[in-house]
């Protein structure tokens, strides 16, 4: 059975910088049953605490933090890249060993946002851009799609599924 890897902040776990969480979600909630979903925060599982201070990449593209080009930075300026890092390594290596090739992350997140991002400036403003986990998973192969693309994921959960029926 195909495996999704999903934000663990999407199905209710409180591991948000502020403490929070989101959902449920469906299909996330089915896909949890069906024993389809390996739960990560890569915040957490790079060693960052929760709460945790807010934390942006200048630029907003997590591929220039791979590429060691930009840090993250959390609004009081420390530099979190490594943590960062850390948690984007640890997804990969969940996809590598469950055989991963959908992700489902939390939009608009410096680690897990797939289409866009905060631009640096801790104002709101956002850009076209992709988190540190993200941007790694995306580097490997995986299609990663977000909260409000559920649709999108389902449809190419079922063509996956049909590819290896
Ligand atoms: Fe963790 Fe990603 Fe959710 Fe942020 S968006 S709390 S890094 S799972």
């Amino acid at each position: 059975m195909q495996k999704i890897l999903v934000s663990r902040c999407l199905l209710g776990h409180p591991v948000r910088y502020d403490g929070g969480a989101h959902g449920p979600f469906d299909p996330l909630s089915l896909w949890q049953a069906q024993g389809r979903v390996v739960a990560l925060c890569p915040e957490v599982a790079g060693g960052l605490s929760t709460p945790r201070p807010p934390a942006e990449i200048p630029g907003g593209q997590g591929a220039a933090v791979l590429d060691g080009q930009q840090p993250v930075l959390t609004v009081d300026g420390a530099d979190v890249s490594a943590a960062f890092l850390a948690g984007a390594e640890q997804a990969l290596a969940l996809v590598r060993a469950h055989g991963i090739r959908i992700a489902v992350l939390k939009a608009r997140s410096p680690s897990c946002g797939n289409r866009e991002n905060y631009d640096g400036s801790f104002s709101g403003r956002k850009v076209a851009g992709e988190g540190v986990t993200a941007a790694l998973l995306r580097r490997a192969g995986v299609r990663v799609f977000n909260e409000e693309e559920l649709d999108a994921a389902l449809q190419a959960l079922a063509a996956l599924d049909a590819e290896t029926a």
